[in-house]
């Protein structure tokens, strides 16, 4: 098996519990968080939290490489305005740290929004500035860039975008990208029939290249192609439709990482990734 397929699961009284939450849905991968993803200060990890977690996670026998955890959704580091750059530049290193705690060597986070007050290439500087710097203080774990919607001012959903921040990044090696399936179908990259399919990827790997795909986020979208609307489905339910998660589960190309439903309906969940595997030719 060559697929890994989990959740963005629950990580509520304590990170281990995201293990316990990935097991119950039959998942090969996962996602979390590893803080309050809605507040600035999280508790610190003690080493009973941190211990649980690695043996969870062992006893799972989900390698780490396939858990993806996710960054706070206030963390904006192409932020126009100092001080709140700053802060969100130290929520960020906060959110590596942890990762290298708990023994992870990925973080998805969203690129950012300059929030229409300087230019698009002002805010890439400014993204790829902030994970230089972070990149420096830490180890072993690599900054995993998503594709947004572009809804609002957020930038990130254009492959080139992805393409320019990469460029930037001093040790390249530690650097890689999500692509959101709901994100990129919403951005204007249409992944529904085999032709279009083949194409986005291809451009794809021609603007930012397959080496750095580090983990997908499956989801169907509620929103229209080309809506820039982030609006999450359950899979066969949106716009999408089930063919493009057929080809996906059959794409070599996105074996070996970790493959992760933010679909709606978590109480389906299970189904979801029983139904992804039986796509499997
Ligand atoms: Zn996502
Ligand atoms: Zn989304």
């Amino acid at each position: 098996m060559s697929k890994f397929v989990g959740a963005h699961v629950s990580a509520s009284g304590g990170v281990y519990n995201a293990v316990a939450n990935a097991r119950l849905i039959g998942a090969k991968a996962f996602a979390l968080f590893t803080k309050n993803q809605r507040q600035w200060n999280g508790k610190e990890l003690d080493s009973d939290t941190i211990d649980k977690f690695k043996k969870a996670l062992l006893d799972s026998g989900i390698l780490p490489k396939y858990v993806l955890p996710h960054d706070s959704y206030l963390i904006n580091l192409g932020h126009p305005e100092d001080d709140q750059r700053e802060k969100s530049m130290e929520a960020f290193l906060d959110e590596v740290h942890r990762c290298e705690l708990l023994g992870l060597d990925r973080l998805n986070f969203h690129p950012g929004s300059h929030l229409k007050k300087i230019s698009e290439d002002e805010c890439f500087g400014k993204i790829a500035e902030a994970m230089n710097i972070t990149l420096d203080k830490t180890k072993g774990v690599s900054l995993v860039v998503e594709n947004t919607a572009g809804q609002g001012s957020n930038l990130g959903w254009k492959f080139e975008h992805l393409a320019q921040i990469i460029d930037k990044i001093e040790d390249k090696s530690r650097v890689g990208v999500c692509i959101d399936t709901c994100h990129m179908f919403s951005a204007g990259y249409d992944i529904r029939t085999r032709e279009a399919y083949d194409k986005t990827w291809s451009e794809f790997d021609k603007i930012v290249g397959f080496k750095y795909l580090m983990g997908m986020h499956i989801n169907d979208s509620k929103a229209k192609f080309g809506s820039h609307v982030d609006r999450h489905h359950s899979l066969g339910k949106g716009e999408i439709g089930l063919d493009a998660f057929r080809f996906i589960m059959n794409d070599e190309r996105m074996n070996d990482i970790p493959l992760i439903l933010e679909t709606i309906d978590d109480s389906i969940w299970s189904e979801e990734i029983a139904l992804l595997y039986s796509f499997v030719n």
